[in-house]
């Protein structure tokens, strides 16, 4: 088990002081970086100085904090340490889409996809190592949760998809939580990490700019409708009707169409922001024109938009992807009901980069140079 989150556990029996002092410093606020800075006699901005230190300078240890005296450089070693996490791997398709495979400190791995757009690049970011949703379709649920990403995981794949783009001059503009795992099943990482890559000192990423895509964990939706972030919340529908959905993601058991729509409705409402609706489109499952037309009947009247989704092949899986003209046919029964829809453009199939096509490539994966 991962130090660090052995003692999260431990601070948190003891109650929140002790909490706050023990978390990694990649996870925490800078006003918690701050508090502690206060407790070892230093002025507080030298916590927001360590929290710029950490994201706009990407240092990998204290001694490269240079705006500091050599003094306090040594002591943070000693009080502070942290580790990043390591590109693994990176491989690069010919669109231009990179995917790397970053391993922690316990040895654990995930995919993170860069995505360069003419109208701003994004990153796809994994939250959890391996996924329980299960759902049919997709490369992530072949490999159960192993364990959460912490706040400060996700965010180290935003730095190392930024230094990248600094490094080619392009602009990282958009990140997406689609990657492996279920955003809404770590809600307290991830809603920490919400935090911490809006913060200027650091990133300062527009919750406009953020996409997180979930299976459609419903009380974990009204918590994020809460915080009332204008961010975009997509959501894996894939199916008109709670028999074929359940069929495809089992987790709609749980949290049936009747439940779900309510609390997307309830979140466009909250927050003023359109709720995406995704949907893969598998050729003879869920691509008949009677189910774009029952697709489109459920979902009236809930400010929306949908987003259909070739399916990309996962060899262990046994469905086809839709072909193109009965992709666009699906698109014009959609929207014939007046609703927004638009077929995304899938890239990094080559590379396995593209949606749903991401798991653990512990084994395969090449060492990068
Ligand atoms: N757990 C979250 C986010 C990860 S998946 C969620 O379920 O939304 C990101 C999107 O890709 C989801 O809409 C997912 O259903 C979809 N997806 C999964 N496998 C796919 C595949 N093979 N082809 C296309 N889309 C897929």
């Amino acid at each position: 088990m991962d130090e660090r989150h052995g003692s999260a556990r431990r601070g948190a029996v003891k109650g929140d002081r002790t909490n706050l002092a023990e978390r990694d410093p990649l996870s925490s606020l800078p006003e918690e970086l701050a508090a502690r800075m206060v407790g070892w006699g230093e002025p507080s901005w030298r916590g927001r100085q360590w929290f710029e230190w950490l994201w706009r300078h990407g240092v990998d240890d204290y001694d490269a904090i240079t705006v500091w005296p050599k003094s306090l450089r040594q002591a943070m070693a000693a009080r502070a340490p942290f580790q990043r996490g390591r590109v693994f791997a990176a491989q690069m398709a010919r669109d231009g889409t990179v995917k790397w495979l970053l391993e922690w400190p316990d040895g654990e791995r995930v995919e993170t996809v860069y995505l360069p757009h003419p109208w701003g690049d994004a990153v796809c970011i994994s939250t959890q190592v391996g996924c329980n949703m299960g759902c049919r379709f997709c490369a992530s649920g072949l490999v159960r949760r192993v364990r959460n990403l912490t706040a400060g995981e996700m965010l180290e794949q935003v730095r190392v998809a930024w230094e990248w783009a600094a490094r080619h001059g392009r602009r990282l503009g958009r990140i997406d939580l689609m990657g492996i795992g279920e955003p809404l099943d770590n809600w307290a990482e991830v809603e920490r990490w919400l935090e911490l890559v809006h913060r200027p000192e650091g990133f300062g990423f527009s919750y406009r700019h953020i996409t997180l895509s979930t299976a459609g964990v419903v009380p974990a939706i009204d918590r994020l409708a809460e915080r009332g972030w204008p961010l975009t919340l997509a959501i894996s529908l894939h199916a008109p009707d709670d028999a074929l959905r359940t069929r495809l993601m089992p987790l709609n058991r749980a949290y049936p169409l009747a439940e779900l729509l309510p609390a997307a409705a309830r979140f466009a409402h909250r927050t003023g922001r359109r709720v995406t609706f995704e949907y893969a489109l598998l050729a003879g499952v869920n691509d008949a024109p009677e189910q774009a037309v029952a697709l489109a009947q459920r979902l009236r009247g809930i400010p929306c938009h949908v987003n259909l989704i070739p399916w990309n092949p996962v060899p262990e899986h046994p469905f086809r992807p839709t072909p193109p003209e009965r992709v666009r046919a699906f698109q014009e029964r959609v929207q014939a009901y007046g609703i927004s829809c638009t077929i995304r453009k899938e890239m990094g199939q080559a590379i396995e980069a593209a949606c749903g096509q991401l798991r653990r490539r512990a084994k395969e994966a090449q060492p990068s140079p």
